[in-house]
């Protein structure tokens, strides 16, 4: 096939580059570079909307390679969209989940609020008698204040078993994938701890068992009791105390460089396998602290409905097959960009090698969820109707009412694409900040039809990961500046 039969499929195959140079020239700078992003907290700075829809996205997902985007038109009832990657998610299922999830969650935040007000109300009464700062607002004195803490703390347990229902498979999976390095690394810290003073060894061997006892117990599925009460802990408590021994000091001053030395030469992260078996307790505690504030807890005493984004399922586009056909289209970044490639053999074997015949057959493939997401909503015309209410809006200026929450991070093609969909202009949800130029993914297709031809953004598209590629092209040096 000639070059410019590729051309009509640039973005895909832009994208295709960019994620075949991801797999193959990664180096150690490189992946900690995407670790640190990956593990990134939510940002501070958005509306608690934004952030609880993150965090319920991350709720949703059953399995450990599931997909979700969400997004929730939050008029006088709240609409709930959801797209799962996995072809066993269905209506009914996920309907009474998230009922179940919006339902514990609301009675958390009514309970927050009545305790809230309970020491609002002590705090004045002290301050009145002049006494507010000898005591301290909720201590055990006050027994209706403990009564109301512990009623909370109920409340949230509640939030969490119901979660890990049905997520309890996905944080077994997610220790069973990596259990096997993760035991390499506890014999790596015992040859280390030989070469170690008898206080510091004491403290990793005591760290290493806690962290293996208790993915162990997770793994086998056997109960953990808990020392002094004799209370066999839920899994939300188990996660808990993974999360404490990760946080502490000594994890990080004595543990975190060994991890570093172990992972540079086996590529196991401990840090980055821990962050992801307690990423659903801290979801869980991210919708406890975001929901009950302003612009959330109001949307829970709302009705509200779900739907499941049918797959869309297509032809994906053919790469180039032979070494000439790669040349041709690359020679394209060339010209307009007054750049060179070195070396243009290694890159067209690196990109032959990525994409062998087989894996660029025509099995039908899904569009990423964030872009099928926004396919179903511009075929239902949901999108047509939130853009013709805007300005109806009492506050122009206010936060967006459509939102994108995805389970993962989105991939730079899809994050970039739905900026150049038009953002809140044409009624379109924003993806958030979690997009960390770094992350590609193919097979990654532009959605066709009546969403791109109405918003025209193919162009525009391709520019920019053109743009983005030469980037990363020349950082690795393969691409220079053309001699004059
Ligand atoms: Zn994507």
């Amino acid at each position: 096939m000639a070059t410019s039969g590729y051309l009509e499929n640039a973005e895909e195959i832009l994208s295709a580059i960019a994620s075949a140079i991801d797999r193959n020239q990664r180096n150690s700078n490189l992946l900690s570079d995407i670790i640190d992003t990956a593990c990134k907290p939510v940002s501070p700075h958005l509306p608690a909307q934004q952030k609880v829809l993150l965090a319920i996205a991350d709720l949703l997902p059953q399995h450990l390679d599931e997909r979700v985007a969400l997004t929730a038109h939050l008029d006088n009832r709240v609409r709930l969209f959801v797209c799962s990657s996995h072809p066993s998610c269905d209506n009914p299922g996920l309907a009474t989940y998230v009922s179940g999830l919006w339902t514990t969650l609301n009675e958390f935040v009514q309970h927050r609020k009545s305790s809230r007000r309970h020491f609002t109300t002590k705090k004045r009464a002290l301050e009145a008698a002049g006494d507010s700062k000898t005591k301290v607002v909720g201590d055990r004195d006050d027994e209706r204040g403990s009564e109301l803490l512990r009623e909370e703390r109920a409340l949230q347990d509640k939030f969490a078993d119901h979660v890990y229902g049905r997520c309890e498979g996905r944080v077994r999976h997610e220790i069973i994938r990596r259990r096997e390095q993760f035991k390499e690394f506890l014999s790596f810290l015992d040859l280390k701890m030989t070469g170690m003073g008898p206080e510091r060894s004491a403290t990793i061997k005591r760290m290493s068992s806690n962290l293996n006892r208790y993915l162990e117990a997770i793994a086998n599925g056997t109960p953990v009791i808990e020392e002094g009460t004799g209370k066999t802990l839920t899994l939300y408590y188990i996660v808990a105390f993974l999360d404490r021994i990760r946080r502490k000091e000594d994890f990080k001053k004595l543990m975190i460089p060994l991890s570093i030395d172990f992972r540079n030469e086996t590529s196991f992260d401990l840090s980055f396998y821990l962050h992801k078996i307690v990423r659903i307790n801290e979801s869980i505690k991210l919708a406890c602290i975001e929901a009950p504030r302003t612009g959330f807890s109001e949307l829970l005493q709302l009705e509200f409905t779900i739907t499941l984004c049918p797959p869309v399922y297509q032809t994906p586009i053919s790469l180039p097959g032979t070494p000439q056909e790669w040349k041709n289209f690359l020679r394209k970044f060339e010209k307009p960009f007054g750049m060179r490639f070195v070396d243009m053999d290694n890159i067209v074997d690196m990109l032959l090698r990525t994409y062998t015949p087989a894996q660029s057959d025509s099995r039908p493939i899904r569009y990423h969820t964030e872009i099928e997401l926004l396919t179903y909503l511009y075929q239902t015309k949901v999108l047509e109707n939130i853009a013709a209410n805007a300005p109806a809006k009492k506050d122009p200026n206010s936060d967006e009412d459509l939102f994108i929450a995805t389970s993962h991070q989105p991939c730079l093609a899809c994050s970039h694409y739905i900026e150049h969909l038009g953002g809140k202009k044409h009624g379109m949800p924003s993806l958030g900040s979690r997009s960390d130029g770094y992350r590609y993914a193919f097979p990654w297709q532009a959605p066709g039809g009546g969403l791109e031809n109405t918003y025209r953004v193919k162009r525009a598209f391709s520019d920019e990961m053109t743009r983005n590629i030469c980037f990363r092209l020349k950082k690795y040096g393969v691409l220079v500046k053309a001699d004059k």
